[in-house]
């Protein structure tokens, strides 16, 4: 690196770290969950504060260098090569206002830390199936939680969002004091500059009925059909997915999991255990269960209701929200995603609609509401193989999409084209989402996972 470079970082004053390649602590902190091609950026903030934010944007800004954000490293699936990547880990504050039902959570805090802080309190965020993302950006792309259909997408429920745009200048954005970044800041991702932090609605929830029902799918063929159906009737407080895993048979597998193809329904219900538990009878009915772990637990467990893993891995998925489900193309997927597929696949499935499908007080970016099903496929993925993995989703997937609406961007783990990302909108908003971008980053320095393009 040239010694003008060194000398302006060394100028830059921030007070948390600064790091370049082969630098002490740079490897292990431009790696995130996902270890499919992390960032490689020539100059890498470890920021503390807004102001270190606010520092390394106006660094990039005079160089012209592009700028990548990272909290926790699960959403990265678009390295950043040279520039400035500014990593929000140590930015992990929250801070309960129990009398009003609000959180100010720092761009850095998992959804972990933020359930630790107001779970006290007898109050929830609107967090996700794992408790390990980080939930600025998880707010950012729409957010769909836990208790999604009682309460709504996680953007619904923003009252403010601090901001440094690309001019290097923080904002507090609210509705009333700039309605169109307010507006696409819920919904459009990390396209109009670096969330510093942002309050939020908590709502008053301190325990769930929640869990999984594992089935084997060889034993219980009409598994995906019977959740279809059972979904169909569902009150609000009942946010319901199943997926579908091909367990390989070796020994480090839990016996009864070992070598099946499983279903795995996930359930939360937002009532009394006794309710979830009648309203769960149809599912049981369907078969014998191989794990049950259905139980009254705090929220703090809540990670325990899909039980994601937590070990950081390389992945990739698409993603498709359909009004409804095809229980023939059901079938067909279940078939070629299963044990016999090229590559492990895991087929996931979230029943939308309820408060998803209203619109909040304040609108925002956030697409396709009328979905009533979200539906993913998921693959690990060994070096090498990206590209026959993405076929092989675009191949699952094709014959949804005369069926499909769009798409979740929060839920694809790959890179998009313009016209897919565009499909994850409403065509009037997406155009929306360009004029708003081009008017606070006009020459597109923020690199972001799916970049909503600049006219
Ligand atoms: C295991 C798993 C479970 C998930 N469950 C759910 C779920 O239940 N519901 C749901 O809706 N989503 C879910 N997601 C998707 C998740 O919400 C997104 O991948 C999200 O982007 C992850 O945010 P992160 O901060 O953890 O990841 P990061 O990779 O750190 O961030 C992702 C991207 O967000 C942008 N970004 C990050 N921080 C900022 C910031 N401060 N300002 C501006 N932009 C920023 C950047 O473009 C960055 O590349 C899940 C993902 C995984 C891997």
């Amino acid at each position: 690196m040239a010694e003008t470079t060194k000398n302006q970082i060394d100028a830059l004053g921030v007070t948390g770290s600064v790091t370049r390649p082969g630098d002490h602590g740079y490897d292990e902190e431009r790696t995130g969950f996902q270890l499919l091609d992390p960032h490689q950026p020539e100059v890498l903030v470890g920021a503390e504060s807004a102001d270190d934010v606010r520092t390394a944007v106006e660094f990039a800004a005079a160089r012209g260098s592009r700028v990548a954000v990272q909290a926790t490293g699960h959403g990265q699936n678009r390295a950043l090569d040279g520039g400035v990547l500014i990593s929000t880990r140590r930015m992990s504050g929250v801070e309960v206002d129990p009398a009003a039902r609000t959180a100010w959570i720092e761009a850095g805090a998992t959804w972990h830390q933020v359930i630790e802080a107001t779970a006290p309190h007898g109050l929830a965020p609107l967090s996700g199936s794992f408790p390990g993302v980080g939930a600025v950006s998880y707010t950012l792309g729409g957010g769909v939680g836990l208790l999604a259909r009682k309460y709504g997408f996680a953007a619904d429920h923003v009252r403010r969002i601090d901001l440094v745009t690309a001019d290097g200048k923080l904002r507090e954005v609210t509705g009333a004091s700039d309605p169109d970044l307010f507006w696409a800041l819920r919904g459009g991702g990390g396209n109009f500059g670096v969330v510093t932090g942002m309050e939020i609605d908590l709502v008053p929830v301190s325990r769930i009925y929640g869990g999984g029902l594992f089935f084997d799918a060889d034993e219980v063929p009409e598994i995906l059909a019977g959740w279809h159906r059972w979904t169909r009737d569902l009150p609000d407080e009942m946010t319901a997915a199943v997926a579908m895993l091909p367990f390989p048979d070796l020994p480090m597998v839990p016996e009864p999991l070992r070598g099946k193809h499983i279903a795995q329904v996930q359930i939360a219900y937002a009532g009394s255990p006794e309710d979830g538990e009648r309203l769960l009878e149809p599912v049981r009915a369907l078969g014998p269960t191989v794990r049950d772990t259905v139980r009254e637990v705090p929220f703090t467990e809540s990670g325990a209701v899909f039980d994601e893993p937590d070990r950081p891995h390389a992945y990739r998925s698409a993603n498709l929200l359909v009004r409804d489900l095809d229980p023939d193309l059901l079938t067909t997927l279940t078939k070629a995603a299963g044990p016999s597929a090229p590559v492990m696949c895991v087929v996931g499935l979230r029943h939308l609609g309820g408060a998803l499908a209203r619109s909040p007080k304040i609108p925002n970016a956030v697409g396709h509401r009328d979905a009533g099903y979200s539906l993913s496929v998921l693959s690990p993925v060994e070096p090498g193989e990206r590209e026959s993995v993405r076929a092989l989703h675009r191949d699952l997937l094709a014959p949804w999409s005369a069926n499909a609406m769009g798409r979740s961007l929060n839920f694809t783990f790959d890179e998009l084209g313009g016209a897919e990302i565009a499909a994850a909108f409403a065509p009037g908003d997406y155009r929306r989402l360009t004029e708003i971008r081009a008017r606070h980053d006009p020459r597109a320095m923020f690199h972001v996972n799916h970049p909503i393009s600049v006219p």
